[in-house]
């Protein structure tokens, strides 16, 4: 939870855009985390996250979704860093990202980092997942 006016100043402030989306989020109260090329990654006051797949309704994120929201929110936004999900002691830098959250391709442009990762720079074995082998 972030204190209201804080939240609502990141809300306020957040980039005017081309497309409507940038204002639906303005309009609705939530702060654009980022955007895809067919979605667009929205967080509520209250943590909740949402997405804009621009068909008309939000729909509720999947587990990877979330977590990659949560994540961003926390690294592009000092104010909301207590969103980004507690490291396990056990957990191991992402190797894919080298804990950065993000891979470098072509151009020297970046993506994010997908699951297990979603961005956190880090990966635990403990659950099961691509990169889990029983035995
Ligand atoms: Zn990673």
């Amino acid at each position: 939870m972030v204190a209201e006016d804080s939240f609502a100043r990141l809300v306020a402030d957040q980039a005017a855009s081309d497309h409507s989306w940038g204002a639906r989020a303005r309009q609705w109260g939530m702060l654009t985390v980022f955007n895809q090329l067919w979605e667009s990654y929205m967080l509520a006051p209250s943590g909740d996250v949402f997405v804009d797949r621009d068909d008309g309704a939000l729909s509720r994120p999947s587990h990877d979704e979330r977590e990659t929201v949560h994540a961003q929110a926390a690294r592009r936004h000092p104010q909301l860093h207590h969103l980004m999900p507690h490291r396990p002691p056990a957990a191991q830098t992402c190797p894919s990202c080298n804990g950065s959250g993000e891979i470098a391709i072509a151009d020297g442009r970046r993506i994010l980092c997908g699951p297990p990762c979603n961005t956190k720079g880090w990966v635990t074995d403990d659950v099961s997942g691509p990169h889990h082998r029983a035995g």
